[in-house]
């Protein structure tokens, strides 16, 4: 009988693995849970993913490649996975009803945090950006706000000064939670400004055509609130894997990323495979995902192969 191979997640990385294992031979079953598509439906122009000599909408990448894991033969569920159950020889992975598989793929991406304003959610994707390497390009000669205060809001401020005329690090506190290294690079840069203890209230802009212009933010030291305009704002503020259901499982870093062997894909358990944003704190990119996707899948047919 043919092996079979679970797929949890619907991001670049699991439908890059749904591709590679389908047409590697495997019945493959994806589990495509609470967002199909992945992080790239929050975003409308990517311009960085390879193959596109024009920006594409992040929604229809991820339909272009969810069709063609569907046409190499992968099976896709929209159902979330609720619970899992490693202990072997096979594995058992719990949705609508309960499925056993000979390797699992997790690849269940991370959140990015969010600060929690109504602005925040109807300016995401038109000005309200999680990901400087992703959308600091449009900000060209602009200026722009990084909220944050540890060593991604650094890493950020830092990328994007490369690209805007001024970038504005708005942190709550007085001090930066940041490596010394970077705080180092930070003070080096002329065109960032630290605005200490300042909370934004409100991401203002205009609906036609949509865009931030500016914010309202705080100084929590005068209780000041004022208005600054701004081109763009970009939340730093952390990402939390989405390892809840694999907390008991598999090895997690500190931060709660699937920790695999260096430069594999293999988590602690062996036929348990992870790919993407759930085990990689450092690239956060789709094509990074969806090269790990590919590692993940390659990784388990090695596996497959060696019990049989
Ligand atoms: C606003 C924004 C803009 C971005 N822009 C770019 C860009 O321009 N270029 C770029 O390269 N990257 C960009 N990124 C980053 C990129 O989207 C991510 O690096 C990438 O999507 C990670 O892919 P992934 O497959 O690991 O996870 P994700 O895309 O996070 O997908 C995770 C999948 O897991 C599923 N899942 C979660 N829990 C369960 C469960 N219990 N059961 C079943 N399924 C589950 C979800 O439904 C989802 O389908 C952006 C990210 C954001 C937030």
């Amino acid at each position: 009988m043919g092996k079979k191979i679970g797929i949890i997640g619907a991001g670049p990385a699991g439908l890059t693995a749904g591709i590679y294992c389908a047409r590697g031979g495997f019945e493959t079953v994806l589990f495509a849970g609470p967002q199909p598509g992945g992080q790239l439906l929050l975003t409308t122009d990517v311009e960085n993913y390879p193959g596109f000599s024009t920006p594409i909408q992040g929604p229809f990448l991820m339909e272009q490649m969810e069709a063609q894991a569907v046409s190499c033969g992968c099976q896709i569920k929209y159902e979330s996975v609720h619970s899992v159950d490693f202990s072997g020889p096979s594995f058992q992975v719990h949705a609508q009803e309960s499925h056993v598989f000979d390797a699992v793929i997790i690849a269940t991406g991370a959140s990015s945090k969010w600060l929690g304003l109504e602005s925040e959610t109807f300016f995401r994707g038109f000005g309200v950006s999680a990901c400087a390497v992703c959308d600091g390009g449009f900000f060209k000669g602009k200026d722009v706000a990084v909220v944050g205060g540890g060593s991604a809001a650094v890493e950020e401020a830092l990328y994007l000064a490369r690209h805007c005329k001024n970038v504005f690090l708005l942190h709550r506190r007085d001090a930066l939670r940041a490596e010394k290294v970077l705080q180092q690079r930070l003070e080096r840069s002329p065109n960032i400004h630290i605005l200490w203890n300042h909370i934004v209230k409100e991401i203002l802009g205009q609906e036609k055509p949509k865009k931030v212009t500016s914010l309202r933010l705080q100084n929590l030291l005068t209780e000041e609130v004022y208005q600054k305009p701004i081109d763009g704002i970009f939340i730093a503020i952390g990402h939390h894997p989405n390892t809840e259901l694999f907390r008991d499982t598999l090895t997690l870093d500190p931060a709660g990323y699937i920790v695999c062997e260096k430069g594999t894909c293999f988590t602690n358990i062996p036929g348990v495979f992870a790919a993407g944003d759930v085990m990689d704190p450092h690239y956060r990119q789709a094509v990074t995902a969806a090269g790990l996707g590919c590692m993940a899948a390659l990784d388990a047919g090695i596996f497959l192969e060696s019990k049989e």
